[in-house]
C-alpha cells in the first residue's frame, strides 16, 4: 500500500527520492521518511502527513547529503501514523536503515526475542523488528546482503523492503515477498520502487523481483553491479522488461486532479482498450492473451469472478455478461470471502481475477487458492507485469494507461470492456450469430464517442450536483446491468466525498431501505431504456411519493423521465449489455464534483490507498 523508493548512483539521492515519493504518494500517505548514507554517516528524517511536509522539514534542516538512500510513504498497519512509527526504521545502534511495505506477521515473537537480547524498540511497528533483526545479525560480521537474507528467512508475512548500511555506502539491498518491487536499471544508477511511476523518469528498463528474491545493487568505481539471489542464496538470472508507460501519462497536465483527468480521458482510454481487438468483418473478438485457451473457455462449466471494491463491481457486470452473452453459469465474489470459505472449484471452473494494480492482496490469495484447487485462472489486470498478471494462466490487460486517482474510474470502464469482450468471444464460439456479435462490436467501436458526449456535460453535472451536496445520505438504485452501476456510483460518492451512500437493486429498496427515504433525500436511479425500464419508473414513483429527490441517468431521447425526475443526466442509448460502460460516467462526475465542492483532496481521500497490498 505504501510506496518505497531507493536510489544508488552518482547523484544526490534526496531530490530523486522525494520526486519518487510524490509519484507514489497515491498508494498510501499518512507519513513519510527518507534515509541517506553520506560522508557524515547514515541520517534520516521522518514526518507525519504528506510528502510535502517532509520536503519542507528537510529544506528547513538543510537536507541530507549522500548518493545512497531509501524513502517511504506509509499506510499504517501496525501503530498509528506518528513520526516514531514512520519509516525508515533503524536498528538501535543506527547502523542500518530499512523501509518496508507489507506486514511481518510473526513480529511479536521476534520482538520478544530481540528484547531478550537487549534491543530497545522505539516504535509500535512490525517493521522495526526486521530492522533490529538485521542489525543483530550483522553483529556477527555478516554483510548487509547476507544479514537481510538471514533475517528474511526468519519472518513470515509480506514484504517489499529496501535496506542500507552506514558501512556499505555504495550498496542497496532490496527484496520482496507478496508486495511488489521493481528495480530500475538506469544508465549509471539503480532506482528501486514499489511502482513503475517512481522509475519512469529515470529508465524504462526494469526487473520485477519475484517472491523470496533479493537484489544487491552496487555502484562504485568498478561501475554498476547487480546480483539477484533467493533468500536462501541461490542465484537467479534477472529478466529485464521494458516499461509500457510514458511520462505524460502520469503528469497532471491542465487538469486539477488525476481523477478528473482519468474521467475526462476515458474516450482515449477506451480507444486504447479496444485497439486491435474488434474484428468487425468476421464478427469476432481478438484477444491475443487468451488465444491458446479459447477452447478451454468455451468448454468451461462455470466462471467465478473475484475482486474487491470497484473491481468486484466490474465482476458483477461480468457475471451478467457471461450468463447473458456466453450462456455460461457465472458468479461474482469478494476475493477476501472466497479465499477463506473452502470454495468448491474444479477443473471445469474458470476463475477471473480482476485487479487494477495487479497486486491486490486478497485477489492474489484467492487466485492462488483457486489454482490450487484446479481452476483455470484468467487475469483482468491494468498494470502490466504485476503479480496477478504473472500468476494467472493467461489474461487480458486493460491498456487504459496508469490510473493514479485513488477512486477508480477508467480502470472500471476498462475492466467492464474486457469482460464484455471475453463474453462475446465465448458467446460467438457457442451460440451468438456473427451479425449479432458484429452489432455489439459496432456499438463498442462507437463507445469512445458516446463517452465523449457524456464527459462534455461535466459543467452541467457539476451544477446539478451542487443542489444536493448538503445531504449526508444518498441511495443509488438500478436493475439488471445497471445494478452494479448503482453499487459503483455509491462507492465513488462515499470514497471521495465521505457522503454516506448505498447502492442496491432498485427492487430491494422496498424490502427495508425505503424506510430511510425522507423529504429531499437524493435517490439516483440508473434508468436507461431497456427490458426493466417500466419497473424502474415504478420504483421512482415509490420514492417520489415519500418526498425523495430523483436524479435519473436516462437516455438522451427519453423525455418521459422528465415528469418523474428532478435532475436528469443524459447518456446515448446503447444495447443493454453495454449500458454499464456509459451509465457509470455521469456518476463518476457526480462524485468528483461533490468531493471538490466539499473541499476534499479528491486524489488522496482519507484512509484510502490505491493499491491494497495487505489483507
Ligand atoms: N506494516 C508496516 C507499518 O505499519 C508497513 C505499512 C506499509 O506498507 O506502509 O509500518
Amino acid at each position: 500500500m505504501c510506496g518505497i523508493v531507493a536510489y544508488v548512483g552518482p547523484k544526490q539521492a534526496q531530490p530523486i527520492l522525494l520526486e519518487g515519493l510524490k509519484r507514489l504518494e497515491y498508494r498510501g500517505y499518512d507519513s513519510a521518511g527518507v534515509a541517506v548514507v553520506g560522508e557524515v554517516g547514515l541520517k534520516s528524517a521522518r514526518s507525519v502527513g504528506r510528502v510535502s511536509v517532509l520536503e519542507q522539514n528537510l529544506a528547513d534542516a538543510g537536507g541530507l547529503a549522500g548518493s545512497l538512500g531509501i524513502a517511504h510513504t506509509r499506510w499504517a498497519t501496525h501503530g498509528s501514523p506518528t513520526e516514531a512509527n514512520a519509516h525508515p526504521h533503524t536498528d538501535d545502534a543506527g547502523t542500518i536503515a530499512l523501509v518496508h511495505n507489507g506486514i511481518i506477521e510473526n513480529y511479536a515473537t521476534l520482538r520478544t526475542f530481540l528484547e531478550g537480547k537487549g534491543h530497545t524498540f522505539s516504535s509500535e511497528t512490525d517493521t522495526e523488528v526486521l530492522a533490529q533483526l538485521i542489525g543483530e545479525l550483522r553483529r556477527s560480521g555478516l554483510s548487509l546482503e547476507d544479514a537481510v537474507k538471514a533475517a528474511l528467512r526468519e519472518v513470515t508475512g509480506a514484504y517489499a523492503i529496501a535496506c542500507i548500511a552506514q558501512d556499505e555506502p555504495d550498496t542497496l539491498v532490496v527484496a520482496r515477498k507478496g508486495s511488489p518491487l521493481l528495480v530500475g536499471l538506469g544508465p549509471d544508477c539503480y532506482i528501486a520502487a514499489s511502482d513503475a511511476q517512481a522509475i519512469i523518469s529515470h529508465t524504462t528498463q526494469v526487473i520485477a523481483l519475484d517472491d523470496y528474491q533479493v537484489a544487491k545493487l552496487t555502484i562504485n568505481g568498478q561501475g554498476p553491479d547487480l546480483r539477484t539471489t533467493t533468500i536462501d542464496d541461490i542465484p537467479v538470472s534477472p529478466v529485464v522488461q521494458d516499461l509500457e508507460m510514458s511520462l505524460d501519462q502520469i503528469e497532471l497536465g491542465d487538469y486539477s486532479h488525476y481523477m478528473q483527468k482519468e474521467i475526462m480521458e476515458q474516450p482515449m482510454a477506451l480507444t486504447n482498450a479496444l485497439r486491435g481487438r474488434l474484428d468487425q468483418r468476421e464478427g469476432r473478438v481478438v484477444l491475443g492473451g487468451l488465444a491458446n485457451l479459447a477452447r478451454d473457455l468455451v468448454r468451461a462449466r462455470r466462471f467465478i469472478l473475484i475482486g474487491q471494491g470497484t473491481a468486484m463491481h466490474a465482476g458483477l457486470v461480468g457475471e451478467y455478461l457471461l450468463e447473458d452473452l456466453a450462456k455460461v453459469p457465472a458468479e461474482v465474489e469478494y476475493a477476501s470471502e472466497f479465499r477463506y470459505r473452502n470454495p468448491i472449484v474444479d477443473e471445469g471452473t474458470v476463475v477471473v481475477a480482476i485487479s487494477q494494480s495487479g497486486e491486490t492482496a486478497d485477489t492474489l490469495a484467492a487466485l492462488t487458492e483457486a489454482k490450487d484447487r484446479g481452476a483455470l485462472a484468467i487475469g483482468v489486470v491494468n498494470a502490466v507485469g504485476t503479480t496477478i498478471a504473472r500468476e494467472t494462466d493467461a489474461g487480458v490487460y486493460l491498456h487504459v494507461g496508469p490510473e493514479i486517482g485513488v477512486a477508480s474510474t477508467k480502470a472500471f470502464i476498462g475492466q467492464v470492456t474486457v469482460l464484455t469482450l471475453i463474453s462475446l468471444l465465448i458467446g460467438r464460439r457457442k451460440y451468438l450469430a456473427k451479425d449479432v456479435v458484429a452489432t455489439y462490436l459496432a456499438e463498442l467501436e462507437k463507445m469512445p464517442g458516446y463517452i465523449e458526449r457524456v464527459v462534455n456535460q461535466t459543467d452541467y453535472i457539476r451544477d446539478e450536483t451542487m443542489k444536493y451536496i448538503e445531504r449526508e445520505n444518498w441511495l443509488f438504485l438500478g436493475r439488471g446491468y445497471n445494478y452494479p452501476v448503482a453499487l459503483e456510483g455509491a462507492l465513488k460518492l462515499k470514497e471521495i466525498s465521505y457522503i454516506h451512500a448505498e447502492g442496491m437493486p432498485a427492487a430491494e429498496m422496498k424490502h427495508g431501505p425505503i424506510a430511510l427515504i425522507d423529504e429531499g433525500m437524493p435517490v439516483v436511479f440508473v434508468a436507461p431504456r431497456g427490458s426493466q425500464y417500466d419497473k424502474v419508473v415504478s420504483n421512482i414513483e415509490e420514492v417520489r411519493a415519500r418526498g425523495g429527490h430523483i436524479i435519473a441517468v436516462a437516455d438522451e431521447d427519453d423525455h418521459e423521465i422528465e415528469q418523474y425526475a428532478d435532475t436528469v443526466f443524459r447518456v446515448p442509448h446503447v444495447p443493454e449489455p453495454l449500458q454499464p460502460l456509459i451509465t457509470t460516467i455521469p456518476l463518476q462526475l457526480l462524485a468528483y464534483h461533490a468531493a471538490v465542492a466539499r473541499g476534499h483532496d479528491v486524489d488522496k481521500p482519507r484512509n484510502l490507498a490505491k493499491s491494497v497490498t495487505v489483507e
